[in-house]
């Protein structure tokens, strides 16, 4: 018997999302966003316009202040905090700006570190963290710490550690930030290539030659989207 396959849900569904501060401060004013399986964009937009505001959304780092929130299906805001924790360990990985990695351990350690919340034994998170590194062609690096590598090098192990839980979806904020031109194309050619093998990755910049390289660009101004390129009219909420 063959039951007819349900299309997958989109990887992200964000609806009419408002996120104020304090009542004052509206960082998000009626925000929706569908990304689908396999897409590639940027969310762009100047300093203060709501790029990181909208990445926790997305990353159910924070709740809106209304709208909701469904990654891979679920709807965030009708989890609870253990089932968002586990969602956000299974679905999600987050690559940052500054790389955050332990200065103390290893690239292999580092790298492992990002199964810890998927219930992974020990020796598997390892063997899982070499294979990730060889795939950011850090094969080589495998017992370095954080101090013996360059910035381009770290941003490298920062992107195994958010992929070697098989994310869904990979949210990176101003990856290439902290690194010089030539480190920063390198990165973004990683993510182009891991794009190509199937991940869906949503990078978040001010940059507009990074966003011009993407093949969608969701610009954000003053908390509303005002332009995306994968939407045949503009729309402002
Ligand atoms: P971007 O990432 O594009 O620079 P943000 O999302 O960080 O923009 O900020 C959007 C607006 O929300 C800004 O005016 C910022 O000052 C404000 N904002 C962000 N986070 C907070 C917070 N925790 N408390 C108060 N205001 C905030």
């Amino acid at each position: 018997m063959t039951v007819p396959a349900a299309a997958p849900p989109p990887v992200v569904e964000v609806r009419d999302v408002v996120k104020s501060y304090a009542g004052e401060v509206h960082a998000l004013r009626g925000v929706s966003l569908t990304v689908t399986a396999g897409e590639l964009l940027a969310i762009v937009g100047p300093s203060g316009s709501g790029k990181s505001t909208l990445l926790q959304v997305i990353g159910t780092l924070d709740a809106p202040t209304a709208g909701t929130v469904r990654v891979a299906g679920y709807d965030v805001g009708r989890l609870s905090d253990d089932r968002l924790s586990a969602l956000r360990a299974r679905h999600i990985g987050f690559v940052f700006q500054h790389f955050h990695l332990a200065p103390g351990r290893d690239a292999v350690d580092n790298v492992a570190d990002g199964l810890l919340y998927a219930g992974v034994p020990r020796r598997e998170r390892r063997a899982r963290a070499r294979s990730a590194l060889e795939r950011v062609r850090l094969g080589h690096r495998l017992g370095h710490r954080p101090a013996q590598l360059s910035g381009g090098e770290k941003q490298r192990v920062a992107i195994a550690r958010a992929l070697v839980g098989e994310p869904d979806l990979l949210l990176a904020d101003e990856p290439t930030g902290a690194l010089d031109t030539a480190s920063g194309e390198v990165v973004m050619e990683l993510l182009h290539e891991l794009n190509a093998a199937g991940t869906t990755i949503c990078v978040i910049t001010h940059d507009q030659g990074i966003a011009e390289s993407l093949p969608r660009r969701v610009r954000v101004r003053d908390g509303r989207i005002v332009e995306d390129s994968a939407a045949r009219e503009v729309g402002s909420r």
